[in-house]
């Protein structure tokens, strides 16, 4: 083929997919323009995850007649004018390029009048062509409305993901500029009913309340005026009592605009050194500000990745701007009874009971904590094990569902249990050689064999809450985990809507019924957040890990004599004892040439 010049159409429509990958992104776009404008309220309205319609209003600047067509042009803005102005960027927008992008690639229809006009402009375009143009009455403010996206690019049609992905990308983005935008009063809608809104106080905190749930909004830690050098660091973050089991919910804004970096997420975990269980990850909603001329945005078309020129100045600053919010904040705190995270212990506990259970630093009390303060169900009952003195384990030659079940790895011979080394590894004596088992690891191994097999025969034991436990979710996991409840409720689960974000917990499988509803849900959504859309088996089994890992025992947690001997015989019984569902080793094992070989005897 011989070399030719790209059509104007054909080479917007390439350009477009770097701006506008998906529904969310067209709402990324609007809403950044709606912000540029200065509006003070905004409203999105999405239908079917917006591949049918995406409107939103504002009540911003507006757009003068005579150049409603020119925005719609690639590389049209009002926002800069100069190379030097690249320099110093202080609006969202400024490479004229989303409204070309999203017009080539969509239906659109824009009303829009400008402060000092006398009358609104109606424009109506199709795949980037001028259809109409009409000179209407209409407030002041721009409402622009997306029809029929990609409809004429059915190769991205096509990787659309399902209507519940994209609500949830939507609900996420939307969240996350709200908390930047607390003056802004927002309002999102899918399909016609609401689903967040906030009341433009001004108040990162109602901002909160809207998107996490009073709860939490009332334990965040405001960062208060930090200052070092030229960058000021403020935000809400979590006590280390409240934790998550991803990094999603660490959310950045450098001079107002939502951003990923990995190195300041970084030092906003660091700051938490220590503080936190293992694996798991603060809440934080962090606002960075410093001159203009410092960060570099123009780094790529969507805008969320930025080039630092002091990356390491910030980054100290961040860390030490959180790390003093959470100190500051009086450790009492992280003991009140009732709230059942790894640094609590149950009211009445002391001392000399927790000395008892070893390496208090490690300590998760949630395993023992008394069930009766946040479900209402049952009797704190110490007496009882930890360890399921029952083996319950299916008999071994029983066929197994193969997909959840790598290979059959090699059986573990007899042991004897010796003992327990820093009420985490139990030591164990075979036939030829010694055994150090980590006890959550092969807890939880025991844990996802029973349960598969009960999932086999499809009688998952499920309890019942007494009271039921209500949890709110921000919208976007909302959105997941009514997408989720069918599979939930086959694994054991009860959920039920109870008012807009927020659900209530009516039964968990039996086998967490010891455990907080609410963190166990927290937990399950987390890991649904890792990964993109699998495959609807992996999605059960994502959860079935899940729920083993929570209801198994802890490192750190003191074992009796017996309840070694029953994890150790229910190890013995698992198709596939060597590793825990995650793939981790569950024993170090030693065997009798080997330690002959070290001491020199042979
Ligand atoms: P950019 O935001 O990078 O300037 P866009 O293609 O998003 O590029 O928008 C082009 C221009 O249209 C903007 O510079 C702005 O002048 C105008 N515009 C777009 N949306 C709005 C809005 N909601 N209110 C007022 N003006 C708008
Ligand atoms: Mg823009």
């Amino acid at each position: 083929m011989p070399i030719r010049l790209l059509s104007e159409q054909l080479a917007s429509q390439i350009a477009a997919g770097e701006v506008v990958e998906r529904p969310a992104s067209v709402v990324k776009e609007l809403v950044e323009n709606a912000l540029d404008a200065g509006a003070t309220t905004i409203n999105i309205d999405v239908s079917q995850g917006g591949r049918k319609k995406i409107q939103i209003a504002d009540n911003g600047s507006g757009i003068f007649a005579e150049e409603v067509e020119t925005a719609f042009l690639r590389h049209a803005t009002s926002k800069i004018e100069t190379a030097a102005e690249l320099e110093a960027i202080h609006t969202l927008g400024f490479r004229g390029e989303a409204l070309a992008a999203i017009s080539a690639v969509s239906q659109v229809t824009l009303v829009t009048r400008a402060s000092d006009a006398q009358a609104g402009i109606r424009l109506m375009l199709d795949g980037g062509n001028v259809k109409s143009r009409e000179t209407i009455g209409a407030p002041q403010g721009t409402v622009i409305s997306i029809e029929q996206l990609f409809y004429n690019v059915p190769a991205r049609l096509k990787f659309l993901k399902t209507v519940g992905t994209e609500k949830r990308l939507i609900d996420e983005f939307v969240t996350k500029y709200a908390l930047a935008y607390p003056h802004v009063r927002f309002r999102l809608t899918h399909d016609g009913r609401i689903s967040f809104q906030t009341t433009g106080s001004g108040e990162v905190r109602d901002v909160l309340v809207a998107v996490y749930g009073a709860d939490i909004a009332r334990e965040m830690l405001e960062i208060g005026e930090y200052e070092r050098g030229d960058v000021q660091v403020g935000g809400f973050v979590a006590p280390p009592s409240l934790h998550r089991a991803n990094r999603n919910q660490i959310v950045l804004f450098v001079n107002g605009r939502w951003v990923k970096d990995k190195n300041i997420t970084y030092a906003i975990i660091q700051a938490y050194h220590t503080l936190l269980p293992v694996g798991r990850y603060p809440i934080a909603i962090v606002f960075v500000r410093m001159p203009l001329e410092q960060v570099d945005v123009n780094v790529h078309p969507t805008k969320t990745e930025v080039r630092f020129r002091h990356s390491g100045h910030i980054f100290s600053a961040v860390q030490r701007a959180v790390r003093e919010t959470i100190v500051a904040d009086s450790p009492i705190r992280h003991f009140r009874a009732g709230q059942f995270e790894s640094l609590t212990r149950p009211q009445g506990w002391q001392g000399n009971q927790q000395q008892a259970f070893g390496r208090s630093s490690d300590l998760s009390w949630d395993q023992l904590s008394d069930p009766s303060s946040w479900s209402g169900q049952g009797q704190l009952d110490l007496s009882s094990p930890i360890i399921d003195l029952e083996p319950g384990l299916g008999a071994p030659e029983e066929d197994f569902s193969p997909e959840y079940i790598e290979t059959e790895g090699d059986r573990l011979p007899m042991m004897r249990v010796i003992g327990q080394i820093g009420s985490s590894y139990i030591i164990g004596e075979g036939p030829d050689g010694m055994y150090l088992i980590d006890q959550h690891a092969a807890h939880e191994r025991i844990q996802f064999e029973k349960f598969m097999d009960a999932f086999k025969r499809q009688e998952i034991p499920s309890q019942r809450l007494v009271a039921g436990t209500a949890v709110h979710l921000p919208p976007d996991q909302a959105t997941r985990l009514t997408n989720q409840t069918a599979v939930l409720e086959k694994l054991g689960f009860e959920i039920e809507p109870f008012g807009p974000n927020a659900f209530m917990i009516r039964a968990v499988p039996a086998v967490v019924s010891r455990q907080d509803p609410t963190r166990v849900i927290n937990d399950i959504i987390a890991d649904l957040e890792v990964g993109n859309a699998p495959l609807q088996e992996k999605i059960e089994e994502k959860i079935i890990r899940r729920v083993c890992k929570t209801a198994s025992v802890k490192a750190g947690q003191t074992l009796s004599k017996q309840e070694m001997e029953a994890l150790v015989q229910q190890l013995e019984r698992c198709r596939n004892p060597h590793t825990c569902p995650h793939g981790r080793p569950t024993l170090i094992y030693l065997s009798v040439a080997q330690l002959e070989r070290e001491f020199g005897r042979a």
